[in-house]
């Protein structure tokens, strides 16, 4: 499977080093060092995947992140160094899928890289079969949530979590089995987790701070429905 990648990250070594990785794995890559080059690429071309430097130079990269959100239905990842992890979080809450720290394993990355690819071009071939629960419709064709039959806007992971939670109804989910599914176990944090709850929560529940549709469930993980 071919895809169109677009790479933004200012260091010359790494960018090079992730254009010809993706190459490799038969991809068309475009790689920018700036958010300007970011921005023009993004207006020229139709990407399949996007992966995101966080540091870069005089700009940065959750500016970027935050004026192309909304514009791109290609899953974003960060790629961050160590010691930026207020700066992780910051981009997921923005809407990143996914972030890689720098120094990269190398076939961790390809994975990770391959499993979004994948979903991205899935999407429209996945058995669609509808969830309903109260205002929210779960449309997997979609991939996306109906809220009053106006669509959610939810990325490729809050629907992932949604999708998850809303498929076993009524019963609580661990937190360890959530982030196994949603980061294929490589991460395990509550924090992060939480994280995409209150995205999610923020974009399906009429009071987020009161959620009706999803529950936390203390100490152990959260339950979709009463
Ligand atoms: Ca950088």
């Amino acid at each position: 499977m071919s895809s169109r990648v677009l790479i933004v990250e200012d260091e010359l070594v790494t960018r090079h080093l992730l254009a010809r990785l993706l190459e490799t794995e038969g991809h068309r890559v475009s790689a920018v060092s700036n958010a300007a080059a970011a921005e023009a690429s993004l207006l020229r071309e139709k990407f399949d995947l996007i992966l995101l430097d966080l540091m870069l130079g005089s700009d940065d990269g959750l500016t970027l992140l935050r004026r192309i959100r909304g514009k791109q239905s290609a899953p974003i990842i960060i790629i961050s160094a160590k010691g930026e992890s207020a700066d992780v979080v910051t981009g997921l809450e923005l809407g990143a899928d996914d972030y890689v720290v720098k120094p990269f394993n190398v076939d961790v990355l390809i994975a990770r890289l391959r499993v979004h690819l994948r979903r991205a071009a899935g999407r429209r071939t996945e058995p669609d079969e509808q969830i309903r629960a109260g205002r929210i419709t779960i449309d997997p064709g979609l991939r996306d949530a109906l809220v009053d039959d106006r669509a959610a806007g939810l990325t490729q992971k809050e629907f992932q979590l949604l999708q998850l939670l809303a498929s076993r109804r009524g019963r609580a989910v661990p937190r360890e089995e959530i982030s196994d599914v949603l980061f294929d176990g490589e991460i395990r944090s509550e924090k992060i987790l939480a994280v995409y709850i209150r995205r999610l929560r923020e974009k399906i529940e009429s009071d987020p701070e009161n959620p009706e549709l999803i529950h936390t469930v203390r100490g152990f993980g959260y339950r979709f429905g009463s």
